[in-house]
């Protein structure tokens, strides 16, 4: 006679949510001044600044502070040593790699 095989009963394990729970606190990002600058930005410049340098054209993802803002206090620029954050002239548009590459530069560049 056949034997087949009896799914075992496993104890419920319940899924864990803590890794979900907190949210980045990316504030700037998410005003919207900025994020109305970003879809116009975006819209008139569609390509990854980065890989057109390059000699690729690649659809852009994401507008890069080419200098980075005062992360702490976006819009203090402490008289000039910072760039204001909504200064189109410091936008790029980036690629997802790019972007990446570009800040995985930067926090080696901490001094
Ligand atoms: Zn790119």
């Amino acid at each position: 006679m056949p034997t087949s095989p009896s799914p075992r009963r496993r104890p419920w394990q319940p899924k864990r949510e803590a890794q979900q729970g907190r949210k980045e606190r990316t504030g700037f990002y998410h005003t919207p001044p900025w994020r109305s600058l970003r879809n116009s930005f975006i819209a008139a410049n569609p390509l990854c600044a980065e890989c057109n340098r390059n000699n690729r054209i690649t659809r852009g993802t994401m507008v890069d502070h080419i200098r980075p803002i005062n992360r702490a206090e976006p819009y203090n620029t402490h008289g000039g040593q910072y760039p204001h954050p909504l200064e189109r002239e410091n936008l790029q548009t980036l690629c997802e790699s790019c972007h990446a590459r570009k800040s995985a530069r930067e926090s080696h560049l901490k001094r």
